[in-house]
């Protein structure tokens, strides 16, 4: 790891927090306190050795200084790109500490992504009070809409300087992230004293450094549902077969949560993880062998894995420029009708896709408390003048990252991890589905 870890601030802080009187002595957080960026032993004993400073995030929390003023502060929350369980969770959390523990009135929030940051778009900012957010978190969604498609920064920012907004609360997936920096650029090109914070929405946890994305808990439950249903259809008919498509685009952490969850799936398909369909050890053998011994099976699928079967599919892309996925689901559903009606096999298949039911979704309690928490920590960076800034979580601390770094590369399944192996015991499927 030979990124810069260090987060842009605007200044020094000069302000004291409010919280002076409201938290221990022990509650603030020292500049200089910080988490471990590496989990490798065998590294770390070599940066000891080599008297190299280890690779640390800064801490995330309250700071005894902060850089804004307290009751003072304006500040914008904008949320982007798909829906995710959790964000009306994150919204509240932000204009409650921004409220009643730092006393800034003045939170407005942007209608329909980064559209509503630009005015000529016509949507008009929301004021967020805690009577506005008094029981969003129990809805699913964003009650600020959200969109896709690209904004022109210097109009974002225009508006920024227009609003007196001191903090962006950017809610977001990559593309969010990225627009988050371009944003900040155009701050630091002007000159302009505005922090950027990142909260990293991600269903599919696939940010580098962040251990657990918010709503990630809330997507594999309701997973777990589809793959039960799946599994109780499959074994009320003579080799019947459910397939249940998640959510996953590179990473298929959704996928292999569910699939140990439920103890259910004999196949786990992730984007990792490259599959052949035929030959004698491509997929529909192993299928069509586990259907002879067992008379049903239950076939998790994330929706990019086996997007090699593709390639010679016209290409398409969403509004903000991002590959759409073709459909695997229904693509593996074809192909293992195919297959057993060729070998003369009866069966019957279901396919599930509860996508759009598991981005609907209200927060589980625990993904609701994780909301919250991620929420504080961002108001804490955004009032200690912090920027470019992600909150983060890192080995059970939450911690503060460049944008930059998280956005860089994505989080995957290492197919080595005790969590592949368990994916392997729960299944019992073969280690790889390739013909050599
Ligand atoms: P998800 O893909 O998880 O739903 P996302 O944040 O990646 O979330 P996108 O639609 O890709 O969703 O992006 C959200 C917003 O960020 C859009 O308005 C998009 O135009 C903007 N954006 C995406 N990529 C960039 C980029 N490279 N530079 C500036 N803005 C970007
Ligand atoms: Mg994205």
């Amino acid at each position: 790891m030979e990124e810069d870890l260090t987060i842009e601030r605007l200044g020094t802080c000069h302000y004291t927090s409010p919280f002076e009187n409201m938290i221990q002595e022990t509650g603030f957080i020292p500049d200089d306190e910080r988490v471990v960026a590496i989990t490798d032993k065998g590294l770390i004993e070599k940066f000891i050795q080599h008297d190299i400073p280890i690779p640390s995030f800064e801490k995330a929390g309250p700071r005894r200084k902060v850089f804004f003023e307290p009751g003072e502060t304006v500040s914008g929350i904008v949320t982007c790109g798909g829906i995710c369980p959790g964000l009306n969770s994150v919204i509240r959390s932000i204009v409650m500490m921004n409220y009643y523990r730092y006393n800034n009135k003045r939170i407005y929030g942007f209608r329909y992504g980064y559209a509503g940051l630009v005015k000529e778009n016509g949507y008009d900012v929301q004021l967020l009070t805690p009577e506005i957010v008094e029981t969003i978190h129990t809805d699913g969604g964003t009650i600020l809409g959200t969109s896709r498609g690209n904004q022109d920064p210097v109009k974002m920012v225009d508006r920024l300087q227009e609003l007196n907004i001191d903090i962006l609360y950017t809610i977001g997936g990559d593309g969010t992230l990225r627009g988050a920096q371009q944003i900040a650029e155009e701050i630091a090109r002007r000159g302009l004293k505005i922090a950027i914070v990142g909260i990293p929405k991600t269903i599919d946890n696939d940010i580098s450094y962040i251990d657990r994305s918010f709503g990630f808990e809330t997507a594999f439950s309701e997973a777990c549902d589809a793959i039960y249903a799946a599994h109780t259809e499959a074994k009320a008919h003579d080799n019947g077969i459910g397939i249940v498509k998640v959510m996953g685009r590179d990473s298929g952490f959704i996928a292999a949560h569910a699939t140990i969850a439920t103890n259910e799936p004999n196949f786990c398909l992730i984007p990792e993880v490259d599959f052949d369909l035929d030959g004698s050890n491509g997929f529909l053998s192993h299928l069509t062998r586990r259907l002879l011994k067992r008379k049903h099976a239950v076939i998790v699928v994330a929706e990019g894995a086996g997007q090699k079967f593709f390639t010679n599919d016209k290409e398409e892309y969403d509004a903000s420029g991002n590959k759409k996925l073709k459909d695997i689901g229904l693509y593996l559903k074809q192909k293992i009708s195919e297959h057993l009606t060729k070998h003369h096999i009866s069966h019957s298949i279901k396919y599930i896709d509860p996508s759009y039911t598991i981005r609907s979704r209200p927060p589980t309690p625990n993904d609701s408390i994780f909301c919250s928490q991620l929420a504080q920590a961002a108001v804490h960076a955004g009032m200690s003048g912090r920027t470019n800034v992600l909150v983060g979580y890192y080995q059970g601390n939450f911690t503060y990252i460049p944008i930059d770094i998280a956005t860089r590369r994505r989080k995957k399944i290492d197919t080595n991890s005790s969590l592949w192996t368990s994916v392997l015991e729960t299944t019992g499927q073969p280690v790889a589905m390739v013909n050599s």
